[in-house]
């Protein structure tokens, strides 16, 4: 609405006078020369124009000068002074418009195109209205594909920000899964610690149980007072090397030991003293077997020896070893007179034709050692049948001794 635009062009050249801002002023006078000319009100736009004019050339502005400079030669033209105008716009459009506003020398070049027709110059009007019509062209060209540009910066801007939102999305993501995966690690790594926890209770638990297992172990089959196998473990010792020794056929003796007297030494010396004898004799034969030989605990003063691969000379002199080591032992008696001697009677059976089961050997055993301890003990009784079907080389060592 050019009413309207004068109206605040009116009041923009007031604030410019107050300032005494030339240019300002001489803007706004170019302002309301337009509107007015748009109004068809010719007389009072040409006062603003010139006033604008001599402000602009006195500044040397020349695109602005040439751009009112074409609105007088308008003026002009619409007042029948189509001459005058023709001569101005000579002068704007000296350079061919190139030292002013595009928009404004194509302007320049319409209005030059309608003076010519005027002054019935069609040719030049002609010629002004082609350059008018090629310089619209080109302008409005350059503006459409400045148009484009915008649109184009706009759609990529636009993408950029799209882009930006899903790097975003995809950081605060990233974010969760880290504090997820941290949360997850914090977990495991209590599990574990706690695993570890368990896994040290349930050791603990399980090394206990097992020394527990061990001790009851050795209660069932260790005999308190001496250390050696009890009677139970002597028998399942027993049975295994008599199996053995049956499989592979080779000899075996066993020899029941009972120490002689014993009644004797816990009367003199104690019952302390009777067990001492009984740990050391317990002590000293186990220093004088070999590996595979079994030395048990048969009853209170009577203890079963197993002896595998042993044949009955051998076993003879296993248990005469063990005779002079029982002799070495130091009964601690109070009683000074006393001079305890620890002896045993021992009576042997070997595994033999007809003589196979444990129970038999050892009963064969018990009535040889029966034999000893009736003949004045002290002494080695050999089973009749053992004795019998030992080999002839065993007899003759036998009766060597
Ligand atoms: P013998 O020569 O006929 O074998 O006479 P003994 O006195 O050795 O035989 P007896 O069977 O009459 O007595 C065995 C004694 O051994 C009786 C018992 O008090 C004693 N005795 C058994 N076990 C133990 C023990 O563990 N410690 C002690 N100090 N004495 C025991
Ligand atoms: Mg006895
Ligand atoms: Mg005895």
């Amino acid at each position: 609405d050019p009413d309207l635009l004068a109206v605040r062009r009116r009041a923009g050249r007031h604030e410019h006078v107050a300032l005494g801002d030339r240019q300002g002023v001489a803007f706004s006078d170019l302002g309301m020369c337009r509107s007015l000319i748009e109004l068809r009100r010719y007389q009072a736009a040409r006062p603003r124009c010139r006033s604008a004019a001599q402000v602009f050339a006195a500044s040397h502005t020349t695109d602005m000068s040439k751009e009112t400079q074409t609105y007088l030669a308008e003026i002009d033209l619409h007042q029948g002074r189509a001459r005058q105008a023709l001569a101005t716009l000579d002068q704007v459009l000296e350079h061919g418009g190139a030292d002013t506003d595009p928009a404004s020398a194509s302007a320049a070049y319409l209005t030059r195109a309608q003076a010519h027709a005027a002054t019935h110059d069609y040719r030049r009007a002609y010629l002004d209205l082609q350059t008018y019509l090629q310089r619209y062209r080109a302008q409005n060209l350059a503006r459409h594909l400045r148009q484009q540009e915008t649109v184009r910066e706009h759609a990529l801007a636009q993408a950029e920000i799209a882009r930006n939102a899903v790097l975003q999305h995809q950081l605060e993501l990233t974010r969760r899964r880290e504090t997820r995966q941290t949360e997850t690690l914090r977990w495991v790594a209590a599990a574990g610690t706690a695993g570890v926890m368990v896994i040290a209770l349930l050791s603990y638990i399980l090394i206990t149980n097992l020394r527990y297992r061990r001790q009851l172990l050795r209660l069932a089959t260790e005999d308190n007072l001496t250390g050696m196998p009890n009677r139970r473990r002597t028998v399942e010792l027993a049975m295994a090397a008599l199996e053995a020794a049956g499989a592979q056929r080779r000899p075996l003796t066993v020899a029941i030991m009972d120490l002689d007297h014993f009644k004797t030494i816990n009367d003199r010396c104690g019952h302390a003293g009777g067990d001492y004898v009984l740990r050391e004799f317990a002590r000293v034969s186990r220093g004088s077997l070999r590996t595979g030989d079994i030395l048990g605990r048969w009853g209170g003063e009577e203890f079963l020896l197993i002896l595998p691969d042993t044949a009955l000379d051998a076993a003879l002199a296993s248990v005469e070893r063990l005779r002079v080591l029982a002799l070495g032992i130091q009964v601690p008696c109070a009683d000074q007179e006393a001079q305890m001697r620890v002896t045993f009677s021992a009576g042997l059976a070997t595994l033999a034709e007809g003589v196979r089961s444990l129970d038999e050997i050892i009963a064969r055993a018990d009535a040889a050692l029966y034999q000893a301890k009736n003949e004045g003990r002290d002494l080695v009784r050999i089973d009749r049948e053992s004795y019998q079907s030992a080999s002839t080389g065993v007899r003759r060592a036998l009766r060597l001794r």
